[in-house]
């Protein structure tokens, strides 16, 4: 039998290129999402088609107990957890730091940081030797906001990614002796929804960019697949920048 992986966020944008790219690599693929179940079944269909099992899965990543019932959902399809790619993300409306809220700032930090916390462990759970799995691979989105901060536009969710950055190689050291790859993706500017939140049209940043334009989705597909599969096997809190130079 084939292995699951959970890609949370997994209905649009990154996530949806990536479900479609593992199910290509021969995964059964569970998407998660919160509020759009109609993208989230119309993608578990394509996933269908490419002649692997699919499952849409409602959870806000950063509620525990969603989360909980989200793991358990996927127990009960049957089959190995041996993959999870902690996507889900969101930013906010671009401001400066004096002009931001508290609530605002919780929730980046709840579902950025304390999602993939709570991904990571539902995971480990299931993956990990030490606890009677057989192994497996996490990948985290990061972001190259991570080191260049944001400044003026948000910077609080550059610090979301910034913690990211750091469990990233942080349970990379600490899972790998049970069998268990830690590794994270840092997009650069990539077209798809998220940026109608912040109000910043990424269009006029194309130029600024070294390679003169926007990233796809699909180039980022590209990478997580290859951290998730056994080609990346010496890969370990790695941190690969897939963003055009920047
Ligand atoms: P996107 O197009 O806005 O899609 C976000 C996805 O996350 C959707 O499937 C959404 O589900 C889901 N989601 C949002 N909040 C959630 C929550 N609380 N629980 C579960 N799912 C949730 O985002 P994207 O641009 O593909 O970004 C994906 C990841 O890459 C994010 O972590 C982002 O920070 C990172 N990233 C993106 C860029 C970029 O330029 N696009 C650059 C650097 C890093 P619903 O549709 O159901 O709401």
């Amino acid at each position: 039998m084939t292995a699951w992986v959970l890609i949370t966020g997994g209905s649009r944008g990154i996530g949806a290129a990536t479900a479609l790219r593992c199910a290509a690599a021969g995964w059964d693929v569970a998407i998660n999402y919160a509020q759009d179940s109609a993208a989230a079944q119309a993608l578990a269909g394509r996933v269908h088609a490419l002649g692997r099992r699919a499952l849409a899965l409602q959870a806000d990543v950063s509620d525990e107990g969603q989360v909980a019932r989200m793991f358990e959902r996927l127990d009960a399809e049957g089959g190995r957890l041996a993959g999870l790619v902690n996507n889900a993300g969101v930013v906010a409306p671009a401001a400066r730091l004096e002009t931001m809220s508290p609530a605002r700032w919780r929730r980046l930090f709840d579902v950025n940081v304390i999602g993939t916390l709570l991904c990571c462990q539902h995971a480990a759970r299931r993956m990990s030797t030490a606890h009677g799995g057989t192994g497996g691979a996490i990948v985290n989105l990061s972001s190259r906001a991570a080191e260049y901060g944001s400044a003026g536009i948000y910077v609080d969710y550059a610090a979301t990614k910034g913690a990211v950055d750091t469990l990233t190689k942080g349970l990379a050291r600490e899972l790998i002796t049970e069998g268990i790859r830690v590794n994270g993706v840092r997009p650069g500017i990539i077209e798809t929804d998220i940026h109608a939140t912040s109000g910043v049209d990424p269009a006029g940043a194309a130029a600024t960019l070294p390679i003169q334009r926007l990233g796809r989705a699909e180039e980022v597909a590209e990478a997580i697949a290859w951290l998730l599969s056994d080609a990346a096997s010496y890969t370990v809190g790695a941190l690969l920048d897939v963003a055009g130079g920047r």
